[in-house]
């Protein structure tokens, strides 16, 4: 079955023709064209790296040719260089339900995690344990390692992790807990935690909510004010096409602003950073999660998607992707049945973002062979094939394809060729 909501026809009816009408009946289709994507490629790693949107280049072009190479010095004035952590922030807001004032860029996610945890752990002074769970993104608990090595209370800082199996989260949830990490989309398995359902029994707890939204930001509608979480942090080069080490953002609720105190003190981050001051003062509001100087070329490239980003309408979003998971799920299921594949990701639509994991034994080398016929995804170590589906620039037809690239690449096994086994270092 298709999604509840789909008007779509079934599995067993589905065929190529009814992928293109679908297609055709897309209201999200032209957007399509704003991206610059290569001939003959099915592109599903935009959950990794987005698509590059055609508007990006001339922007960017045009911020060196004039902020930088005719305004010079004087666009950090100007040109609103100094502001364009904030001001580009309060862009990001509306996709994660944010208020203006509350979102700032930083530089990757991992820097900007150590400073939103460090921050929310000197909320709780008297509590000394970060939960976390294992299956996160591995920065996730190194930053938390680190978190717990600088901390300076009389306890020791301990780190408890919620596994599948157990303990589960509220076995691990006791007066003790200063904060509870949590991915709110799994980057190997899709799966979708609760945002406010979580975020309530944490702070049931007593505990402060750090959710991290890299695969959901630009992937599913996320409501954090509705949520009353405490921060957030997430990445704009996947979902949001802000392009190759594009900032991360960060989000604070603005009843923690002024208590807030980050890992990282910067001049960026100072209440009078022109006064050059000996000692350190945090500027009021979002603004002292800040630390150095922004990159402000790739803050431009991220303008150019945000453009996109503006007018796109995230409930939409969310249709179609639960439509071409859902259909992904469905022809892997009906065409690739004789091999050994399983879907990892969960089929209750309300429990997974935007993304597809296959578990296959040798899923590495039949990644690297679909890749070769222009279908591209990634492999997560040990053995999951991922699939990331971008409704922007993703279609129906294209949802066919890859699943019958597959299926040729499985029956013929071209996999088992020797060269596909070789291990590149990005994988
Ligand atoms: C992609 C991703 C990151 C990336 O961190 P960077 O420091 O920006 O490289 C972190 N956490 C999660 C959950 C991710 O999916």
């Amino acid at each position: 079955m298709l999604h509840p909501d789909s008007t779509a026809p079934g599995p067993t009816t589905i065929d190529r023709a009814t992928c293109e009408s679908l297609d055709a009946a897309d209201p999200l289709a032209p957007f399509r064209e704003r991206f610059d994507l290569p001939d003959g490629i099915v592109y599903l790693d935009g959950n990794s790296l987005g698509a590059l949107p055609r508007a990006t280049r001339a922007h960017v072009d045009r911020v060196i040719a004039e902020e930088w190479g005719i305004g010079l010095i004087r666009s950090w004035n100007d040109a609103g260089w100094f502001a364009k952590p904030q001001s580009v922030g309060d862009r990001i807001a509306p996709l994660i339900g944010a208020a203006e004032g509350e979102v700032v860029l930083g530089d990757s996610t991992s820097g900007s995690l150590f400073q939103v945890v460090t921050a929310a752990a000197r909320l709780r002074p008297d509590r000394n344990v970060i939960v976390a769970e294992h299956g996160s993104f591995p920065t996730d608990l190194y930053v938390i390692e680190a978190v717990q090595s600088m901390a300076g209370g009389a306890t020791p800082l301990e780190r408890r992790l919620v596994r599948d199996g157990g303990p589960a989260l509220d076995e691990l949830l006791g007066d003790d807990v200063a904060v509870v990490v949590l991915t709110h989309v799994d980057y190997r398995t899709g799966r979708m935690h609760d945002l406010a359902e979580v975020t309530a029994r944490v702070h049931e707890a007593g505990a402060i909510m750090v959710w991290d939204l890299c695969h959901s930001a630009g992937a599913v509608p996320i409501d954090l004010g509705a949520a009353g979480a405490d921060f957030a942090v997430g990445c704009t080069y996947k979902y949001l096409n802000g392009g190759p080490g594009s900032p991360s953002f960060m989000w604070a609720a603005s009843r923690h602003h002024e208590a807030a105190r980050p890992a990282v003190t910067g001049w960026h981050g100072h209440a009078r950073p022109f006064d050059f001051e000996i000692g350190y003062e945090p500027m009021s509001g979002i603004g002292r999660f800040r630390v150095g100087t922004p990159q402000l070329l790739s803050l431009a490239a991220l303008e150019a998607s945000l453009d996109i980003w503006a007018e796109v309408d995230m409930s939409l979003v969310r249709e179609k992707s639960l439509r071409l998971t859902e259909l992904f799920m469905a022809l892997v299921d009906r065409r690739l049945g004789a091999w050994p594949i399983e879907v990892v990701t969960p089929r209750r639509s309300t429990r997974r973002g935007s993304q597809v994991a296959l578990r296959h034994e040798d899923g590495y080398a039949v990644m690297q062979a679909l890749i070769e016929r222009g279908v591209i995804g990634d492999f997560r170590a040990p053995d999951l094939m991922r699939f990331g589906f971008t409704p922007l620039y993703v279609t129906h037809a294209d949802v066919w394809d890859a699943v019958e690239s597959l299926h040729d690449v499985l029956e013929s096994e071209v996999w088992r060729e020797p060269r596909f086994a070789h291990r590149s270092a990005v994988t």
